[in-house]
């Protein structure tokens, strides 16, 4: 069997360029609750990402759970059925009713052009996600909101350092969520971050991932325990470090991909955002129905080589029991995404793929498409 291929895997700096920061963790006996670098990875992605207000979460869903009780949102919000479950999972822990809108056939992210139409008496936000990195219509969505009173939180888990004109994708909306999870390009084991516009926000959303607490004896609200730890604060700042060799390796890999795949027929590769940077954090092709085998055909194929492409986004959050009993999930309201959901597929991606083992997936992908014999 050949070896195995996962589609991602976070990258770990030298082991020893860790262990300085552990004898500082040791030394100290500070490991949580807003340590030394904990502020210092606060400071220190402000600047990579050029924010300005960074608040560090132990994972992204409880950071969207938080965002949406900071703003307290109610009623309806209006989001996409193409993302990562817990998307929609923080507005049912926050009792709001999700209601999604179909994509854009090319982005894959939320369809400006419909939100609209879904807006009701009870809607409050928008929860649009950038999905794979690619930035959502953030101009048409601020239009939108501004017209009709609405916030909106973006679900930025997949758009680490992506800048549109210039400017960082995350100062756009209310608030902005990042995910830290090993499967994501920066990563802290498990983490997140919510990104707001002011300092005011930023003591509240602080309080708020403590419990609430602002002294010993003052707790402003239900706050939950959000907090990230000292050693993840620690492997971030490392991470920091080694981000330029990070994003290198994900071009190259990309590039590679780009160059082997870009004239077979029914393989549509990922779309190039024209006014922003790439952070290459995935590599999803659609297999449409000019290709010669269905999608799940060339997905299986991988598989038996031990290949573990991924079918993100499918199923459809709205097809989940939790919530496809919603008027929104009906597939006649998400055409698109519907069938985007059965033709996208996401090859493997991070800098440790060698060319090698790239070549393997390009020759199985082409094999399915008729166009090489794959020896194997
Ligand atoms: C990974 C991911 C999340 C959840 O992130 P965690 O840090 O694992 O909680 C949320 N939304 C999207 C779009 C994601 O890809």
């Amino acid at each position: 069997m050949d070896k195995l291929i996962p589609v991602t895997q976070p990258y770990m700096p030298p082991l020893d360029e860790f262990l300085p920061y552990l004898n500082q963790i040791w030394e100290s006996k500070i490991v949580t609750n807003g340590g030394r670098f904990h502020a210092e990875l606060e400071r220190s992605l402000c600047e990579f990402l050029g924010v300005e207000h960074i608040s560090l979460f132990s994972n992204a869903t409880l950071a969207l759970i938080t965002a949406l009780q900071a703003m307290k949102i109610t009623g309806e919000v209006i989001t996409t059925p193409f993302s990562f479950v817990a998307t929609t999972h923080a507005l049912h822990w926050n009792g709001i009713r999700p209601v999604f809108v179909d994509i854009d056939p090319v982005t894959m992210n939320l369809d400006a052009t419909r939100i609209e139409a879904a807006i009701t008496p009870q809607t409050t936000a928008i929860l649009p996600v950038h999905v794979y990195g690619y930035p959502c219509d953030v101009d048409a969505i601020e239009r939108i909101a501004d017209t009709y009173g609405l916030r909106v939180l973006y679900d930025a888990a997949h758009a680490f350092g992506v800048r549109r004109h210039g400017r960082s994708v995350l100062e756009f909306g209310d608030m902005s969520v990042l995910s830290f999870h090993g499967t994501k390009i920066f990563n802290t084991f498990e983490g997140g971050a919510l990104i707001c516009r002011d300092a005011k926000t930023k003591r509240r959303i602080d309080h708020l991932k403590n419990f609430g607490f602002v002294d010993e004896v003052t707790v402003i609200g239900p706050g939950i325990n959000g907090k990230m730890n000292e050693v993840q604060a620690a492997f971030g700042l490392l991470q920091l470090e080694h981000m330029d060799r990070i994003a290198d390796g994900r071009a190259r890999v990309d590039e590679r991909y780009r160059a082997a795949l870009k004239n077979v027929p029914g393989l549509l590769l990922p779309p190039v955002p024209e006014h922003s940077t790439r952070n290459h954090s995935y590599f999803p092709v659609r297999i449409t129905r000019d290709f010669p085998v269905t999608r799940d055909a060339v997905y299986d194929a991988l598989r038996e080589h031990n290949v573990a492409a991924r079918r993100y986004f499918y199923p459809l959050i709205s097809e989940f029991p939790t919530y496809r009993g919603l008027p929104s999930s009906a597939r006649s309201n998400l055409p698109v995404a519907s069938e985007i959901s059965h033709q996208v597929l996401c090859l493997p991606i991070y800098p440790a793929l060698t060319a090698r083992d790239q070549d393997r997936i390009i020759d199985i992908v082409l094999a399915e498409a008729g166009l090489t014999q794959h020896a194997s």
